[in-house]
């Protein structure tokens, strides 16, 4: 998505380790005019698809979600980071971060994420897809079909796409890195 690659160009900051920097505009501060391009992005490229719940994790995917969620109408879940000690009936599963290099629980009410949904799955990056996969397994618990998975940057250089793929998952992201080698962000053509 042109814009998306545009603005990753003029804002992004390449950090060592293969990790980009958007904090000005996805991860901290946000456009929410971009974000709405986004999401409209993803609404035709899923179009024809059947889907009844966006799905996300805390706290990068909520604002790309709720987008989604408000063009099609639909309810937006976020799996969250920590088990509430108020919520029963939870689908439980863990997660490798990538850039924190540690694991963490991701948790959705059963109340939430039920056999009768159909869930496309938003978020920010797709790096070695472990968040992904944490959402397959939850999705897989509560009985629900996954439809799709859209991720608004894809670093390809890194395995989760060609995993998620490979696994027969429909995945679109808006913007594939191939390399972010000596601080030089290449995109797929
Ligand atoms: P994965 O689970 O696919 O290995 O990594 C995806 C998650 O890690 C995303 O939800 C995102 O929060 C974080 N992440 C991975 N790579 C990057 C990156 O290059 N930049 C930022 N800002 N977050 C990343």
């Amino acid at each position: 998505m042109k814009a998306l690659k545009e603005r990753i160009l003029n804002d992004g900051r390449c950090l060592p380790g293969g990790v980009l920097k958007v904090d000005n505009f996805i991860n901290h501060q946000m456009d929410p005019l971009l974000m709405k391009l986004m999401a409209e992005e993803f609404v035709r490229r899923f179009a024809g698809t059947n889907i009844t719940k966006i799905l996300t994790v805390e706290a990068s995917g909520i604002a790309p979600a709720i987008m989604v969620g408000y063009l099609l109408g639909l309810p937006v879940v976020f799996a969250k980071k920590s088990k509430p000690s108020t919520m029963e009936n939870m689908l439980v599963s863990e997660v490798f971060s990538f850039t924190k290099n540690r694991t963490y629980t991701i948790c959705v009410s059963k109340d939430f994420l039920s056999p009768c949904d159909k869930v496309l799955f938003v978020d920010d990056f797709l790096a070695n897809g472990n968040a992904g996969k944490g959402i397959i397994d939850l999705v897989q618990q509560a009985g629900a079909e996954l439809v799709g998975m859209g991720f608004l940057i894809e670093k390809s250089f890194q395995k989760g796409g060609e995993m998620l793929r490979e696994a027969g998952i429909h995945v679109e992201s808006l913007a594939i890195i191939d390399s972010l080698d000596d601080c030089s962000i290449k995109f797929k053509e």
